[in-house]
């Protein structure tokens, strides 16, 4: 691999989490922004894009994350159904009789699943479109200060990537949870083999998007929740996509092989490809495990505002 260049765009730019002012520029480009760097802190290794004016606020709440490609909230809840079934697996035994909040809950489907097993769930989703969706069917609220407090569980998958102050909102995710409250998050790796490794031009210049404002890999993960008060329990390496996914990146330059060489993927074949990106902290994705550390945060305690009850009552869908 070619060493990477020095950033001279940002020059005042100093790293979110270690305050060092040094970054290389990543190879690659964001594919739906162009004008924007990726950058790599040249002490901690934090990936940020070189700007981020252009998140302006009301962003979210106004569907900005699609831009001109809004999927239905049908489409969308087809899409994360994989993730939302792994996901409630994967937390099955922390769900029952619990007090969860999904921060970030996208178009639902993980919050859907987990009410079969928790006391109490709720979602915070600030695009309007989707508490128009599901209306007085599921608890969702537009921000965080409406859902309450005092929570066993907060998620957040695939969230605090796209904050423009990621400390901050585990900070206050933090403050939500009860004693002893755990905080789960999932984020895309910067270490993805594809990236790091494998070194595919293609997927550098179709992975890097403006919305992720930050792309963190274990360390820096870390470092942001050790910052934020929080007590780090695990982060795991986790791999989303198979080797056809990787082969076809390699062979055909583009995405879409674990759909067209699906029959590559063996569950055998899966689990040992994911292990051995995990044993080299490779895989696409950080999942980790943090606490509340008494010590450092004050719990707060929102009431929960009743849900505002609308005359169209939409269906379950
Ligand atoms: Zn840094």
């Amino acid at each position: 691999m070619k060493r990477p260049r020095r950033n001279h765009s940002a020059p005042n730019m100093i790293c979110y989490v270690c305050k060092h002012p040094d970054f290389r520029v990543r190879k690659g480009a964001v594919r739906d922004n162009p004008a924007l760097q990726i950058l790599e802190g040249a002490n901690c290794g934090l990936v940020p894009l070189s700007s981020l004016d252009h998140i302006q606020a009301g962003h979210y709440e106004n569907s900005g994350m699609h831009r001109d490609d809004w999927p239905s909230i049908e489409t969308w809840l087809r899409e994360t159904e994989q993730d939302d079934q792994r996901r409630f697996d994967m937390l099955k035994t922390a769900l029952v009789n619990r007090k969860v909040l999904d921060f970030g809950c996208g178009a639902a489907g993980f919050v859907r699943k987990a009410e079969s097993l928790a006391a109490e769930v709720a979602g915070v989703e600030p695009e309007r479109r989707v508490r128009e969706h599901w209306g007085d069917a599921i608890a969702l609220y537009g921000s965080l200060e409406d859902a309450g407090g005092g929570d066993d569980l907060i998620t957040a998958f695939h969230v605090i990537e796209h904050l423009p102050d990621p400390g901050a909102m585990l900070k206050k995710l933090a403050a939500l949870l009860k004693d002893r409250g755990r905080l789960v998050i999932e984020v895309p790796s910067s270490d993805d083999v594809l990236l790091t490794l494998y070194d595919s031009d293609a997927f550098q210049r179709f992975t890097y998007w403006s919305q992720h404002l930050f792309l963190f890999n274990a360390e820096t993960l870390r470092r942001l929740a050790v910052q934020a008060g929080l007590r780090v329990v695990s982060i795991q390496q986790f791999q989303r996509y198979p080797l056809s996914n990787h082969l076809h990146w390699l062979s055909r330059q583009q995405p879409g092989g674990h759909q067209h060489w699906s029959f590559l993927d063996s569950p055998a074949l899966i689990e040992a490809y994911a292990a051995s990106l995990a044993a080299v902290g490779k895989g696409d994705t950080l999942i980790a495990h943090l606490e509340r550390d008494q010590a450092l945060i004050k719990p707060v305690f929102f009431q929960r505002q009743r849900q505002l009850v609308t005359n169209r009552r939409s269906k379950p869908k």
